[in-house]
């Protein structure tokens, strides 16, 4: 085990706009994207995958793509990004002013089929053009490797396979690497193994390390992938963003988590966890369903709770203090 070198600041990236509201039942009103992306700009996250620009048969709940684009006020350095599958979709973002564009390719011909119809060969021919187009236009340019863990049709996905794409992408140009783990099903080993090769093999070329909590390990992949010198992670406000191949289970590791994680860790993230609280509450009374965030539901850590009125009787100083001393350890 190689020491630890965890980065001192982390640039936390939300998509809930875009992954966590995608397969969500219920469509998510523009007014209420446009709000949660406007307070999570304010409360100090600096990237913001806003909306997808995809077929609004396929995607319904991005087919206000382009109005969500006009509506937001944007924040000074603040960066409004969209994800794309295809040429089309790039161009449709680059016209409503995105500041980056990410295509997306999973590493298996049978899922890159059901999610972009196309095999993983016709998506990278496409990318070529994509790349053209949006470098052209001045904007940030990102190839995500989605299913860099796992596919749920194959399986278990070769670790080889993943530098293989990655390899491919940085031949297109992008500017970015965005390291997938689409189903949750990666783990903290391997996560910090494979961000640490992608480093290491393209050290030119940043990288972004996409988590979902699927199955419980988010926050462990994200410490994982932070100790191989992942500085940029994805999350989603309220830890939106369920799988359709796994009923009931949560979406990408909720942004307010990993927040609260940095802050007790001391690791600079320039965001404001309590104002992210106040998003995700909004976000949960418009759903009407609980939230996959822990700290939505716990609250932060050291926060005091009220002392019980049975240990106030005759305002003791002496057992109040020791109260509020009992509160802090505990
Ligand atoms: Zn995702």
């Amino acid at each position: 085990m190689t020491a630890p070198r965890m980065p001192g600041k982390i640039t936390v990236r939300d998509v809930a706009m875009r992954d966590g509201v995608q397969n969500l039942k219920r469509i998510l009103p523009t007014d209420l994207k446009v709000e949660l992306i406007e307070g999570m700009a304010d409360a100090g996250i600096q990237r913001i995958e806003a909306t997808s620009f995809m077929n609004p048969k396929a995607v319904p709940n991005t087919a206000d793509a382009d109005e969500v684009m006009r509506r937001i006020r944007r924040k000074p350095g603040v960066r409004y990004e969209a994800l794309v599958a295809n040429l089309r979709g790039a161009k449709r973002a680059i016209e409503a002013g995105c500041d980056g564009v990410q295509q997306v390719i999973s590493l298996t011909d049978v899922h890159n089929r059901a999610n972009v119809n196309r095999s993983v060969k016709q998506s990278l021919e496409e990318m070529k053009q994509i790349a053209g187009v949006v470098r052209g236009a001045g904007i940030l340019f990102c190839g995500a490797i989605s299913l860099a863990t796992g596919c749920p049709y194959t399986g278990r996905v070769p670790e080889e396979s993943v530098y293989d794409l990655a390899g491919k992408y940085v031949d297109l140009g992008v500017d970015e690497i965005f390291l997938c783990d689409s189903m949750g099903m990666g783990d903290p080993a391997r996560m910090g193994r494979m961000v640490g090769d992608i480093r290491r093999r393209w050290p030119e070329t940043s990288l972004v390390v996409h988590i979902h909590n699927t199955r419980g390990m988010g926050l462990a992949n994200a410490f994982a992938s932070m100790q191989a010198g992942a500085a940029t992670l994805d999350a989603s406000l309220g830890g939106l963003g369920g799988c359709p191949f796994a009923p009931g289970a949560s979406g990408n590791v909720s942004t307010e988590d990993l927040v609260h994680m940095l802050w007790l860790m001391e690791i600079e993230t320039g965001v404001d966890l309590d104002a992210l609280r106040v998003l995700a509450g909004k976000l949960a009374e418009a759903l009407d369903t609980p939230l996959f965030s822990a700290v939505h539901q716990a609250g932060k850590s050291f926060e005091k709770s009220p002392v019980p009125a049975r240990l106030l009787v005759g305002e003791d100083e002496r057992t109040i203090q020791d109260v509020d001393g009992l509160a802090e350890r505990v």
